[in-house]
């Protein structure tokens, strides 16, 4: 069943376009993470499924019933911020039973449900305090709480972790994700950080410039990204980008630039054959360079990058190595092992095996995938 249905949604500020044609749909009970770099639309998408914001054009739906004029308070939403949006001079029982009360619940419901959601995100002990007593961790559980206790059909995030450490991200996301399990209902999640869209989406939708690019889970945004723009935005460390030509060399599909001449296996040269003659930028995700003794293929001429190593960063499962090639225009590119590259390669010049069977063919004019 389709829970949250948007349709061509655009908002003008003035002659800004911030979002511009934003069409998804969600399952009743998935959890859709809205991710992309600054200014890309997000918020001003969030804001018009909250009502907040009065949308220029478009319609959305939840469920049968169309919501584009609906009153914020008539949408039935619960929302957490970045900020956390927690009342300074309450206790934090008061703070979670504040959307409660406002709609007049019964003492008892009331009584029953704020230590039930306080227990479920561990500030059961906290209830008399009052939030400048808390921590950052405490308060963002005390947005949580209040979202629990609300029957609402939509639950609607803004960056709600952006504010906590690294340690204590990890662990909310769990809570958020023990919110949506409880809840079972259509859930927005605003993020800029992929690794947390990742993370937390049954889907994720990629935005920039006010439009999504793509909307999929992340495995298939990761292997089958539509354009440049997703597939140097998913992942970590970002994909390497080669300005290169495509060549048909009796009968092979070659991709020559940057000092390289990469023979393509018949698996993708196939299906770029009609791009000979034509500029590409080739994307080799980091992972999918190999030392030639580890590499799981045969590394020859054919599939061989030369970079100089700049910068060997050990990682808690390997190491993620900088490197610069040794052209006359040379061009930094990022690897990563699964073992600990040693330092006496610092400096050196080592040659790398490039899985041609993983890689990424880009229109180098409009950035969208030729595979
Ligand atoms: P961030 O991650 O920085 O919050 P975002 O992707 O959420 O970015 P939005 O806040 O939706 O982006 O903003 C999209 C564009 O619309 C930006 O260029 C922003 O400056 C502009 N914008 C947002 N709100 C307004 C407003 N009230 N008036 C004018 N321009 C606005």
């Amino acid at each position: 069943m389709t829970a949250i249905a948007v349709d061509n949604l655009v908002k003008e500020f003035g002659d800004k376009r911030a979002v511009n044609g934003v069409s998804f749909t969600t399952g009743d009970a998935e959890l859709l993470v809205l991710v992309g770099p600054s200014g890309c639309g997000k918020t001003t998408t969030l804001r018009m499924l909250a009502g907040l914001e009065p949308v220029s054009s478009g319609t959305i739906r939840f469920g049968d019933r169309p919501v584009t004029d609906v009153r914020p308070r008539d949408r039935s939403i619960a929302m957490v911020f970045q900020d956390y949006a927690v009342f300074p001079h309450l206790t934090v029982f008061e703070n979670i039973a504040y959307g409660l009360r406002s709609r007049r619940t019964p003492r008892a419901e009331v009584k029953e449900k704020v230590p039930e959601a306080a227990r479920t995100f561990r500030i059961d002990h906290l209830l008399d305090r009052k939030p400048r007593q808390l921590s950052g961790g405490e308060r963002q559980r005390i947005a949580l709480s209040r979202s629990m206790v609300r029957d609402a059909e939509l639950y609607l995030y803004d960056e709600p972790l952006s504010n906590l450490d690294a340690q204590l991200r990890h662990t909310a996301r769990e809570d958020i994700l023990t919110l949506h399990r409880r809840k079972e209902r259509p859930t927005i999640y605003v993020t800029h950080d992929q690794s947390e869209a990742m993370a937390l989406g049954d889907r994720i939708a990629v935005m920039d410039a006010g439009r999504i690019q793509q909307i999929g889970t992340g495995e298939e945004l990761y292997e089958r990204p539509v354009n440049r723009f997703v597939a140097f935005f998913i992942g970590t460390p970002s994909i390497n980008l080669f300005e290169m030509e495509l060549q048909d060399v009796d009968g092979d599909m070659v991709a020559s630039g940057c000092g390289l001449e990469l023979r393509l296996p018949d698996s993708i040269g196939h299906r770029v054959r009609p791009y000979a003659g034509r500029k590409i930028e080739l994307g080799v995700r980091p992972e999918h360079l190999h030392v030639p003794r580890m590499a799981p293929f045969d590394v020859t001429e054919d599939n061989t990058i030369h970079g100089v190593v700049t910068v060997i960063e050990p990682s808690a499962t390997g190491s993620t190595v900088y490197l610069t090639t040794t052209e006359d225009e040379p061009q930094d590119f990022t690897a990563t092992f699964k073992v600990r590259m040693p330092a006496s390669y610092l400096d050196k010049e080592v040659p790398l095996g490039i899985d041609l069977e993983k890689v990424h063919l880009f229109d180098a004019e409009t950035g969208d995938s030729l595979l």
